[in-house]
């Protein structure tokens, strides 16, 4: 007969508890935001000539993140 153990609570480790959404875990006082990196700019100017499509394209999907803005932290 098999007895199958009693299932363990796990135990979970909440990052960021109390913090509110959006609220940076490593500082707790920057705010997560959305914007656009340095190299975003660069790869922008540099479509730029190609014409406005692709570096519009590319300033919309790429080299995006969020950000903190007190502190700098990318996760
Ligand atoms: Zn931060």
């Amino acid at each position: 007969m098999v007895v199958a153990p009693a299932p363990q609570p796990s135990q979970v480790i909440v990052v960021g508890a109390g913090l509110a959404p959006g609220t940076c875990t490593v500082c707790r006082n920057g705010k997560m935001k959305n914007s656009a990196s340095f190299w975003t700019w660069l790869c922008c100017c540099i479509l730029l000539p190609f014409g406005i499509l692709p570096a519009l394209i590319v300033f919309c999907c790429c080299c995006r993140g969020p950000k903190c803005t007190k502190c700098g932290y990318t996760p």
